[in-house]
Order: C-alpha cells, then sequence, then structure tokens
C-alpha cells in the first residue's frame, strides 16, 4: 500500500520548490510537535482486560497560543505513520481556511464494529485518562473531532469523562475539549456540524464550477465511495440540488442506479445493504464507472492510484476523504484532464464548523462565528468555503498548477510568515 505520509511530503516539496522556501521550513513543514503512542487498557464485557493501540499526533504548528485540532479514529489500520501524513494535512486544511490552529489526527487501532457500545466506551475513557494525564488534552491544548469510526455519541464520551477529570482542579469550559458533540440542552455541540464536511464539499463543487464556467446542467451524474458520515451528507445535499446519485457503497460494496437515486431511498439508511432500488457493484467497479460526471471519495486514504488512475472515466474528482488519491494518480489525472479538487480544501468544512462549535464553547469573539442556529451556521460554512475556493482557484491560476497544488501554495504561504517570525529574530 502506497504511504500517505510519503504522498503529503511529496505534494509539500513540489509547492516548497515553487515557493522556493528555505530548507529549514521545508524541514518545519514535514515535522512533528508531538508523536505520542500507548497500549490502552480497558476492561471488555466479559470482565476480561483488553490492549489497544492508541496514536496522537501534533503536527509542528506555528502558533504559540492556539490548540491542535483533528479527527480521532476508530479503525484497525489507526498507525503512527498514517496520523502523522493526516495531521499534517489538517494543518494545510486550517491554514486554507485561516483557523488559527495546528493540525492533529490520532485514534485507536480497533474495529468499532467489534465492540458493544460499554466497551467503546471504556476504550474511550481510557484514552481520556491516558491522553490528561500527560497534559496533551483540553480546550487550549488539543481538542478532537469525529473521523472515521467515532460520532458525536464518542465525542460525548471525551467532553464527559475529561470535566470528570478537571472539574477539582481548575475553573475551565471543557465542553471546548472536544468539537462535533451532540446538539441539545448541556451537550454543548452546534448545529450543522454533523452535516458540515458534505455540505461543504457541495459548496466547493458549485463555486468551483461557476468559476470553470461549467453548466451544472452538463455534469449531473454523481458516484460515492463511502457512506458514512461524509458520504451520505455529500449524496443528500447533492441530491437536494439535483445531481444525479447513480452509485454509492460502503465497505460492503455498492448499489447503482443509472436513473439516479432518489433521496428517499437513501435517507435514514445507515448501510449501502440497506437501499433496494439498484444493483449491486463492488467499490472497484463504482471507481471505474463509465457513465459518471463526478467521483467522490468519501471514505478512505489510497483508492484512487497508478493502477486504476487511467481506469477513471469521470470528469472531475471531489475528495471528501483524506487522501484518497495518490501523486501518482494525480500526475496521470492531470494528463487525462480529470481535475481533482483536493481534500485539503473540498472536506474542510468539519473543521470549519468545529471552529464555531469550540469558539461558541469558550466564548470567543470571532466575527466568523454564528448563532447556534443551523441555517446561520451553514450560511456562514458556505462563505467561507467559497471565499477559499475562489482564493485557490486564484492561485491556480498564478502559477498554472492543479487545484491540489494550489491548495497547498496557499496554505504553505499563509503560514510561511507566522514560522519566520518564530525562527528568526525580525
Ligand atoms: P465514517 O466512519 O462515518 O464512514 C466511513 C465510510 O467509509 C463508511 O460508509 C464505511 O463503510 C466506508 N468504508 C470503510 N472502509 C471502506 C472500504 N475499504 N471501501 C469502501 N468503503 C469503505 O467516516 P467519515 O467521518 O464519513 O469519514 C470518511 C472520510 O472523510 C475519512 O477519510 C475522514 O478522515 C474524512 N473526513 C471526515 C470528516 C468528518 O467531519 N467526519 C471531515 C473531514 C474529512
Amino acid at each position: 500500500m502506497a504511504s500517505h505520509f510519503r504522498n503529503i511530503q511529496v505534494r509539500i516539496k513540489q509547492a516548497a520548490e515553487i515557493l522556493d522556501l528555505e530548507p529549514w521550513l521545508r524541514s518545519k513543514l514535514c515535522g512533528f510537535k508531538l508523536r505520542w503512542a500507548c497500549d490502552l487498557e480497558a476492561k471488555m464485557d466479559d470482565g476480561s482486560l483488553r490492549q489497544f493501540r492508541a496514536v496522537r499526533i501534533w503536527h509542528r504548528s506555528p502558533h504559540t497560543d492556539q490548540p491542535h485540532k483533528g479527527g480521532m479514529r476508530f479503525h484497525p489500520n489507526v498507525t503512527e505513520e498514517q496520523m502523522m501524513s493526516h495531521a499534517m494535512e489538517m494543518s494545510l486544511k486550517c491554514w486554507i481556511m485561516g483557523l488559527e490552529w495546528g493540525g492533529a489526527k490520532g485514534g485507536v487501532a480497533l474495529d468499532p464494529a467489534e465492540h458493544s457500545p460499554q466497551e467503546l466506551k471504556n476504550i474511550t475513557e481510557a484514552l481520556v485518562d491516558e491522553m490528561d494525564e500527560r497534559g496533551i488534552l483540553g480546550p487550549y491544548r488539543d481538542v478532537p473531532a469525529p473521523d472515521v469510526g467515532t460520532d458525536t455519541r464518542v465525542m460525548n464520551w471525551i467532553r464527559q469523562r475529561y470535566s470528570q477529570r478537571r472539574r477539582s482542579l481548575e475553573d475551565a469550559r471543557f465542553a471546548g475539549v472536544v468539537t462535533g458533540k451532540p446538539v441539545g440542552y448541556g451537550f454543548g455541540g452546534i448545529p450543522g456540524r454533523k452535516e458540515a464536511t458534505g455540505y461543504g464539499l457541495v459548496q466547493v463543487l458549485e463555486t468551483y464550477l461557476k468559476l470553470r464556467d461549467i453548466d451544472k446542467k452538463d455534469i449531473k451524474r454523481v458516484a460515492i465511495m463511502g457512506f458514512g458520515n461524509v458520504g451520505y451528507h455529500v449524496a443528500l445535499f447533492l441530491a437536494q440540488k439535483d445531481f444525479s446519485i447513480i452509485a454509492i457503497s460502503d465497505v460492503d460494496g455498492g448499489i447503482y442506479n443509472p436513473k439516479g437515486l432518489k433521496i428517499k431511498d437513501f435517507e435514514d439508511k445507515s448501510k449501502v445493504s440497506e437501499i433496494s432500488n439498484g444493483k449491486p457493484i463492488t467499490n472497484k467497479q463504482l471507481l471505474e464507472l463509465k457513465d459518471i460526471d463526478i467521483l467522490v471519495p468519501a471514505a478512505l486514504e489510497n483508492v484512487i492510484t497508478k493502477n486504476n488512475a487511467r481506469r477513471i472515466k469521470a470528469k472531475f474528482i471531489i475528495e471528501g476523504a483524506n487522501g484518497p488519491t495518490t501523486p501518482e494518480a494525480d500526475t496521470i489525472l492531470q494528463k487525462r484532464k480529470i481535475e481533482v479538487i483536493p481534500d485539503i480544501l473540498a472536506n474542510a468544512g468539519g473543521v470549519t464548523v468545529s471552529f464555531f462549535e469550540w469558539a461558541r464553547n469558550l466564548s470567543i469573539k470571532d466575527e466568523r462565528v454564528p448563532r447556534a442556529i443551523k441555517e446561520e451556521v451553514l450560511n456562514s460554512l458556505s462563505d467561507m468555503m467559497s471565499a477559499a475556493t475562489k482564493e485557490v482557484f486564484g492561485y491556480a491560476q498564478k502559477y498554472d498548477v492543479s487545484m491540489r497544488l494550489a491548495a497547498y501554495l496557499m496554505a504553505i504561504e499563509r503560514a510561511a510568515p507566522l514560522f519566520k517570525t518564530k525562527h528568526t529574530a525580525v
């Protein structure tokens, strides 16, 4: 399997060469502030104790007074190297969106489907205990969010455990320790966070099509890989905007309907196998479908590689997942004039609404932060996603590069002055 960590380094190097960055800054961009790993111990339902590998990574941030931010993943493939690459992506995403955070990522190596809710809660609490004991969790230190295999329920467990541990030690606003919490009295979540990544992706797509003067009527047919938080909401919002979802998949396979799935075919479903209106296809077939205009990988990394990039027929790829395309695939797709709208722009809606939630929890004044009303949250998100897309598009034109490289250039150019003032006495 291609290394996603190497993929990010390749892209940072490409951007650093164009921007003619000094060597110390290039190495800082590929460095880390924290690489933490630990064997958690948690009680299973049969009374036994079991160990799980937990990892948390902080990318090298130029911010001295702001926390690190990033998803907490429950998946068997959680490794230090995998999380290092995602922490780097998180920084780039924050810099593109103008959010003053350092990137983080982490998780626990486990398959959530193999555990009862009680076991998952015990594992989450053990994770909070270990992180808190080492001072690497907190509203001003490290603020996790949902990712693959975790959800509002897990975020709520993190908040509860953290506040139970800290209450007697300090007077703080504990809700800001984590984002993506449930919405409702006392929970501290913000309406619109659940939908944010999918909603943001659709705003990026629409803005991009307008910038390219492409009539939506000409590119309507979409295939989506992944039917979790991101894939589901992308499907929902695209269908609401009259795009035609002709295929969608999850880990167990996909479903294909050339006439397009209707919202009622997939609304309130949590697995693709519950959708009956179509014929079964594999994930491999979905990626290579002939009759699609847009492909949205919204599951895991490294699914579009040099091995299948020549067989992809979509006109555009917009990345809901982090790191679904390798640099070798990028080169092939670019030659074939298939534009890729990159993850660090396309899926930045989640971290943006996380910023709204965190700022509200901590009563931080920032004119971008809306009231906790879903419509206002999604409107503010939409404005920020459109503005970021226009800026990245501007870089793509200025440097005559792909949207991917443009997004890296924009992110790095924005953060570079802050790194420089930390490194030098000017
Ligand atoms: P999720 O756990 O809610 O859903 C993941 C989906 O991918 C599920 O439908 C699962 O069945 C499917 N899947 C897993 N393995 C697969 C495989 N081998 N082949 C095909 N499908 C597979 O996760 P999510 O939150 O939707 O995250 C999906 C991606 O989006 C991840 O890369 C994540 O890092 C990224 N992302 C998520 C958010 C967010 O707000 N949740 C924000 C930004 C980026």
